[in-house]
């Protein structure tokens, strides 16, 4: 069958045995394959932009600069189509260079330098032909200069329909391909080719709802995305092609949620609970109404009979943590046991000890234990009796309470905080440990999700599709704005002697900085020093702690609690303090070469202060070189880095942190591991194409609310094409 595709490839108008082989090298081995080798980009007269204009934004955005450093975007690619009027080779003391000068009618003229492979480029470039130019100029010596850009050459008749107005594809060309010498024009000429021969355009959905969404046909949105006639039938061609790529995932959440919804049975919990009120009526402050809302949503899951699956979105400081406890305490009323998993040791022990203060405050007796590594023996006996007994009702954990045969009695309501991975298979896991615990086969447990950032939205409706979201979009009303300021190096003493009067008023500071050495050794050394300088050098007067991630989680412990209980009015830490640790009257936090930290990180440090109602402040230290364009760092590693200092200066705000976040990194950094769980989008973007994700994914539940399993015969094709598409992905819980 493969071979036959291949000689058919071989056929082609234009093709032939040897170019075949190229374009198998490149992964086209069928037709087919050519027909959805889409192109990467286009070239339209109309989006082209003239020398002249390209001139003037890059002289306007280097003007803006200089006042307002976090108004820039990153450097552009410019693409424009012009004519080579002059080739010279110029030679230098040591190098020389290939320069075209070229021009496009426009009131300027440009450049185009070559200081490699002269001999090649020499060749293939003459005055007089008709060039596009993809690449991200420069102004040198006030003339626009590209550095060996992207560039193709424009036969005569193609020039020509260019001038009327024609969109022309652009296509990645492999090594291979050019070895074999298929040029931009000889590509786009085979798929044209490919397209007239190939008949098997299939649909990939039901006639109905290409009418309703007003689609063009499969064939039409090929075509016209390799050869459109004209910008609006592009854009409706990108538009289905994207739809789909995210309405077929979209459709598999939304399948999976409901197949757990019609499928599963949750464990009942009433909302009344003496125990949740007893410590809310015990607390010093009054929730929110976010946290209230939030906590009624919870109850609605528990009172439903059915399982929840909910994502608790909040930002920094939101006060997950009280919603966790008072809807744990509701579970515990009701007979159950509840559990708790942190990220990290240093995490767990944070819940641990703040839960127990609450539940201490509320005079209320109910048991919490800790199931960590490295505890001993004889205390993990002991924890291990009364989980099983029953007598221990919040067992607070890391990843090792799901790993580890703890034996659960009961465990009806189970948090995950903060940033873990959380797919169908770690549920599946869940589900089973909390059912043998449970002993009853059919009763599924209730599983709350907490972020410990909030995640863009786009990403929320992919990874986490098929939760159900809660947002607390509230902070406590006694919290200040914390106070940011990037500052250079040369502010350092200023910074110091700031530092220094705060803490004089009775407030504490963490000074932060990241890990840059290669190996553990190197980083304890490194840390150890810091500190010791810090410590010596800087602030003698103060007692100073240190808190690293080489320490044990005792010993961390110990600096935790010295910091809280005011011993140390300095806490010298790594990155360990960045997620959940709660002093409130430590209000300053430094950071060190913060252009170093991720924004969802900064953000996060950040929140370690602004806890109580003094005023917080948030110093972002950065290195002088920083401030100005530099030959040794890369430029658009500095502005990236701007952006992220300058964003924090300017919001506190972590949804809107979360979106710029999203932009500078894109979706796979900034989702970690859990990328593992999302497909890949190979048309579709998360950061561009919100609104088509919204359109798609109510579609997709308008479908599923109509047709829980697709059963309907209307709806086989997509049926079909879910089945398809991820019957092999760990993601897919299968179609009743
Ligand atoms: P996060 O959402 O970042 O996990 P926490 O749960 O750690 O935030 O809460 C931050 C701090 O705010 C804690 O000291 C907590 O006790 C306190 N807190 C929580 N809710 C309120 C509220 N409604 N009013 C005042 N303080 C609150
Ligand atoms: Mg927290």
């Amino acid at each position: 069958m493969k071979k036959e595709q291949i000689s058919d490839l071989q056929y082609l108008k234009g093709v032939g045995p040897k170019r075949a082989k190229a374009l198998n090298e490149s992964g086209i081995i069928t037709i087919r394959d050519l027909v959805y080798y889409f192109p990467r980009s286009y070239i339209a007269r109309d989006e082209a932009k003239t020398i002249n204009q390209i001139f003037r934004e890059i002289a306007e955005t280097q003007n803006s600069q200089s006042q307002q450093i976090f108004d820039f975007t990153l450097q552009k690619e410019y693409t424009l189509i012009c004519k080579i009027t002059m080739k010279q080779v110029r030679q230098f003391s040591r190098k020389k260079l290939l320069q075209l000068t070229i021009y496009d009618g426009s009131s300027r003229y440009g450049r185009i330098n070559f200081w490699n492979r002269i001999e090649f480029f020499e060749k293939i470039y003459q005055s007089g032909q008709y060039i596009v130019v993809s690449g991200v100029p420069e102004i040198d010596y006030s003339v626009l200069t590209f550095t060996h850009p992207e560039i193709e050459i424009i036969e005569p008749d193609e020039m020509e329909n260019f001038q009327k107005g024609a969109i022309l594809p652009k296509y990645r060309i492999s090594d291979a391909m050019r070895r074999a010498g298929i040029t931009m024009n000889q590509l786009r000429s085979i798929i044209r080719n490919a397209i007239a021969n190939f008949k098997e355009f299939e649909e990939s959905l039901p006639q109905k709802y290409l009418d309703i969404l007003k689609f063009p046909s499969v064939y039409d949105t090929i075509r016209a995305l390799h050869f459109p006639k004209s910008p609006d039938e592009l854009s409706a061609a990108r538009y289905r092609i994207k739809f789909e790529e995210f309405f077929f995932y979209q459709l598999l959440l939304t399948l999976n949620k409901k197949k757990i919804q019609t499928t599963e049975r949750g464990v009942t919990i009433p909302a009344k609970s003496n125990l949740a009120r007893t410590l809310y009526a015990s607390l010093p402050f009054s929730l929110t109404n976010a946290q209230k809302r939030v906590i009624r949503e919870i109850c609605d899951d528990f009172g439903s009979a059915r399982p929840m699956n909910r994502l608790l979105q909040g930002d920094v400081g939101s006060g997950k943590t009280i919603v966790a406890l008072l809807t744990m305490l509701i579970a515990i009323d009701a007979g159950y046991q509840v559990a708790i998993m942190a990220p990290t040791e240093i995490l767990a022990e944070q819940h641990f000890l703040s839960f127990k203060k609450f539940i201490e405050n509320a005079k209320l007796d109910i048991e919490i234990v800790q199931v960590v590594s490295g505890q001993k023996a004889s205390l993990r006996r002991k924890v291990f009796d009364d989980i099983a007994t029953g007598r221990a009702k919040i067992i607070v954990g890391t990843h090792a309470l799901f790993q580890n045969d703890i034996p659960f009695n009961k465990l009806a309501y189970v948090i995950i905080d903060e940033q873990h991975r959380f797919g169908v298979s770690q549920r599946a896991e869940l589900i089973e440990i909390a059912r043998k615990s449970l002993g009853d086969e059919n009763l599924s447990p209730h599983i709350l999700v907490m972020s410990a950032t909030p995640i863009p939205r786009t990403l929320t409706m992919t990874a986490y599709g098929e939760l159900d979201v809660s947002i607390i979009n509230e902070l406590p009303k006694n919290r200040k704005p914390i106070l940011t300021k990037v500052a250079f190096d040369d502010t350092r003493d200023e910074i110091y002697s700031f530092i220094r009067s705060e803490i004089k008023n009775g407030r504490q500071a963490y000074i932060v900085y990241p890990l840059v050495e290669k190996s553990e050794k190197l980083e304890l050394k490194a840390a150890t020093e810091h500190f010791e300088f810090i410590q010596r050098e800087v602030f003698s007067e103060f007692a100073c702690g240190l808190l690293h991630g080489q320490m044990f989680w005792y010993e961390k412990e110990e600096a935790m609690q010295k910091f809280a209980g005011g011993e140390f009015q300095i806490l010298v830490a790594t990155t360990v303090i960045e997620v959940g640790i709660d002093v409130p009257n430590a209000t300053i936090m430094l950071i060190e070469d913060a252009e170093r930290f991720g924004l969802s990180q900064l953000h996060q440090l950040r929140g370690r202060v602004g806890r109580g109602s003094e005023q917080s402040y948030c110093i972002l230290l950065t290195k002088d070189k920083f401030k100005s364009k530099m030959k040794n760092i890369d430029e658009n590693e500095r502005l990236a880095a701007l952006v992220r200092l300058r964003t924090m200066e300017r919001t506190n705000n972590g949804f809107e942190i979360a979106e710029v976040d999203l932009k500078l990194r894109g979706p796979g950094d900034i989702l970690g591991k859990r990328q593992s769980g999302l497909p890949e989008f190979k048309y579709a973007d998360l950061v561009e194409d919100r609104e088509i994700l919204e359109a798609a994914r109510s579609f997709a539940a308008k479908i599923i609310e109509d047709d829980p399993n697709l059963s309907k015969s209307e709806n086989s094709l997509l049926k079909n094409q879910v089945e398809q598409k991820f019957s092999s992905s760990e993601n897919f819980y299968g179609i009743a």
